[in-house]
């Protein structure tokens, strides 16, 4: 196996086999797929890892979970969700990652989530395993009862696998503080106990984090001036687009302005703003997380600044960092070239692959830094690894700590993404850094473990 074309050989067939034994999963095919065309010159340099099965069994979930949620409606009507919870690699640590509620949402995509979560969860070297679940109910235009209704039912089957050693979800698209406060209530009133590491994001008065909400966009917010700084650039004064206005874009475009940076943009799936001032993040709060709006109501109320273009995408507005915070492959090819034709110098993922692999592969020829979410999205859930071992030594630790932690973990993660990518000869390859230092952690793990 010391020849990558043997690697690289074995690699494509295992991929085929994937797609095979997973049909109509086309996201959990492509997050596969990146991971494997980066692993070829690992299995060439370090023939340990060439050992037969390994790839396969990390390609394997654990377990997968779905189950039926039954709930009904403020009209009286029952209605019927599916649930997910895929436990994909628990060698680091207790399964970790997000629920996700959104209409999309199938076992492709709990899949390819779950895979991308062991990588991003190794990077912040935190020892936590992988893993992701969710449901298609659909919580926008549902009542704060309907929600709740909907969020006991999945917790009441949800319970049975979960627990502060086990699996411990949080929250993701379509699930923030008000469902996990739900969802823990119902598992607190089950199980009868005050297990406070079974769920992470939690309400700062009982047992959250300080700092958990901004940490997925400050996070990438950070590792974008990290990669800047290699060019010898700061942030400081210069434009940024993000797209989407959930969690992620929110914080990302609260830490730009910390930062001197000048966020123009935020959207939703009907259009995005263009505030030539930069967006007013007290007033996008309060119409996001607060009424539940859409951005259109933005522009309306801020006035001159502020346009709103229907239908728009983010990309077509001039800037020169690049924040893709909605969801999956949001940004493609056409995008990639308008931004290059601005001459962005910086893409950071805080969304979930939100780039398609042709499009960073044009960014990466260009010469952008291009930061992916495994790495660059990785605050939130280091942050709520931080949540658990507050909650483990029943200790609440202050904003200033949980930054500067932060802080650290993002740089490490820059500097262990940047230092793998040139170790296997591709510098400035944060794609190839990532994949391979998340890929040598777990496998170091499980190999230790034997064949289980
Ligand atoms: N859903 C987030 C992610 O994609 C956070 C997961 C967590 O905090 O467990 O990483």
């Amino acid at each position: 196996m010391k020849d990558p074309k043997d690697s690289k050989a074995r690699l494509d067939a295992l991929r085929a086999d994937i797609e095979r034994r997973n049909p109509a999963q086309p996201e959990f095919h492509q997050a596969v797929r990146e991971v494997l065309e980066t692993l070829a010159p690992v299995f060439a340099a370090r023939p340990e890892y060439a050992v037969a099965g390994l790839v396969e069994r990390l390609c394997e979930p654990e377990r997968q979970i779905i189950f039926r949620v039954p709930w009904t409606d403020d009209h009286g009507h029952v209605q019927v969700n599916r649930g997910y919870r895929v436990e994909f690699n628990s060698a680091l640590g207790p399964y970790k990652g997000g629920l996700r509620f959104h209409p999309s949402v199938d076992i492709g995509v709990v899949k390819f989530l779950g895979f991308e979560q062991i990588f991003k969860n190794a990077l912040t070297g935190l020892g936590i395993g992988g893993g992701k679940g969710g449901s298609d109910f659909d919580p926008r235009g549902r009542s704060d009862a309907e929600v709740m209704r909907f969020c006991q039912s999945f917790m009441t089957e949800l319970q049975r696998h979960i627990g502060e050693h086990t699996d411990v979800p949080a929250g993701d698209i379509g699930v923030g503080g008000r469902e996990i406060g739900y969802l823990f209530g119902q598992y607190r009133r089950i199980t009868n106990r005050w297990e406070a590491g079974v769920l992470t994001g939690k309400g700062r008065g009982w047992g959250g984090s300080a700092i958990r909400p901004e940490a997925t966009g400050y996070g990438a917010v950070l590792f974008a001036a990290e990669m800047l700084k290699l060019k010898g650039i700061g942030l400081e004064g210069r434009t940024a687009v993000v797209s989407g206005s959930g969690n992620v874009a929110i914080y990302t475009i609260e830490k730009l302005h910390k930062l001197g940076a000048h966020p123009l943009t935020c959207s939703d799936s009907q259009g995005y703003v263009l505030d030539e001032k930069g967006i007013d993040i007290e007033l996008l709060k309060q119409i996001k997380e607060v009424e539940r709006g859409r951005v259109s109501d933005y522009a309306a109320r801020r006035g001159g600044s502020a346009r709103y273009v229907p239908g728009g995408r983010v990309w077509e507005v001039a800037a020169e960092v690049a924040f893709p915070s909605a969801t999956q492959n949001e940004l493609d090819v056409q995008d990639a070239r308008a931004l290059i034709a601005n001459g962005v110098k910086a893409v950071s993922e805080g969304a979930n692959m939100p780039t398609t692999p042709e499009a960073v592969r044009i960014l990466q020829e260009a010469g952008v830094a291009f930061g992916p979410g495994k790495a660059a999205n990785a605050g939130g859930v280091a942050v709520s690894a931080l949540e658990m071992s507050q909650n483990a030594a029943r200790v609440s630790w202050t904003a200033e700590r949980v930054e500067q932690e932060l802080a650290g973990i993002m740089r490490d993660i820059h500097a262990v993404c940047h230092e793998t990518a040139e170790r296997y000869g591709a510098p400035g390859d944060y794609v190839t850094g990532a994949n391979i230092a998340g890929f040598e952690r777990v496998a170091d793990a499980m190999l230790a473990q034997g064949i289980i």
